[in-house]
């Protein structure tokens, strides 16, 4: 599944690296991912999550708050995933919904990509059963029509490489918040919370399969985990002092949660173009 970014060959393993047939080479680091980001392709030194939002993120999600999400997440993927069938997970982060899935899909070729080294190294430590690699969503290292699922959860959404890298046919796989995910979070940070939009399911290329909705309700029994969550939120970047401070008085939140789990099927008549 993965190409060289810098000439768009398949790349081969040999040995700890990746190498094409024009001899571009990349290692792996020590964790086992590799780095297929070129300088271009990056909008900052060190683009993605730092290595304290990853960890706040990893040992959020690994308490199991969001678990009833990643057992709809793997019922869904396992409804279109057969033998041998090849998995990308486009902003793959820490790697926790990635190894869920790897564990739902034993027999499938799976391929986790983020835009952080850090979240793609903690993903290479999680699991050995999928390989990682740094790269852009926006700018895939991955071939033409190569992939038979694409999950993408909570991170950015390129629908002309999503197209380009699924076969005809293929199933995407997406999570976005619900409406009333985290309401009681954002009432305890702001004056005048707002709902989170839920757009119009519509996606150009795509044929929309099903819409299933996870809800629940979270309690989080100390300011660590409650901050924890706040930072692998959207909101954290938007909020003052003012409701940071607010947050970090809380002792205990309790929250409702809700997820919308999209699958589309990629429209047959939309011809792969090479896009980059
Ligand atoms: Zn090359």
């Amino acid at each position: 599944m993965l190409i060289c970014p810098k000439c768009k060959e398949k790349l081969y393993i040999e040995g700890r690296s990746y190498i094409c047939p024009n001899k571009h080479c990349f290692d792996t680091a020590k964790s086992g991912y590799v780095n297929l980001l070129l300088a271009n392709q990056m909008n900052s030194a060190l683009p993605g999550d730092n290595k304290l939002m990853v960890q706040a993120r990893k040992a959020f999600l690994d308490k199991g708050y969001y678990s009833p999400l990643a057992e709809k997440l793997c019922e869904t993927v396992s409804r279109y995933a057969f033998d041998k069938c090849r998995i990308l997970d486009a902003g793959c982060g820490e790697g926790y919904y990635t190894e869920k899935v790897a564990s739902a899909c034993p027999n499938a070729e799976i391929v986790g990509i983020d835009i952080s080294k850090n979240a793609a190294d903690y993903a290479a430590r999680r699991t050995k059963s999928v390989k990682f690699a740094v790269a852009s969503v926006f700018h895939l290292p991955v071939a033409d029509e190569s992939c038979d699922i694409v999950t993408t959860l909570f991170a950015p959404y390129c629908g002309e490489e999503f197209l380009r890298v699924l076969k005809n046919g293929g199933v995407m796989v997406m999570v976005i918040p619900s409406e009333r995910h985290l309401w009681q979070l954002k009432c305890a940070v702001y004056d005048e919370p707002y709902l989170n939009e839920v757009k119009d399911f519509a996606l150009d290329g795509f044929e929309l399969l099903s819409r299933e909705t996870v809800t629940g309700e979270i309690t989080l029994p100390c300011t660590e985990d409650i901050t924890a969550l706040f930072s692998m939120t959207p909101y954290y970047y938007k909020t003052g002092i003012e409701g940071q401070q607010r947050l970090s008085r809380l002792e205990t939140l309790t929250t409702e949660i809700g997820f919308e789990v999209l699958a589309y099927k990629k429209k047959s008549e939309f011809c792969a173009i090479n896009y980059i």
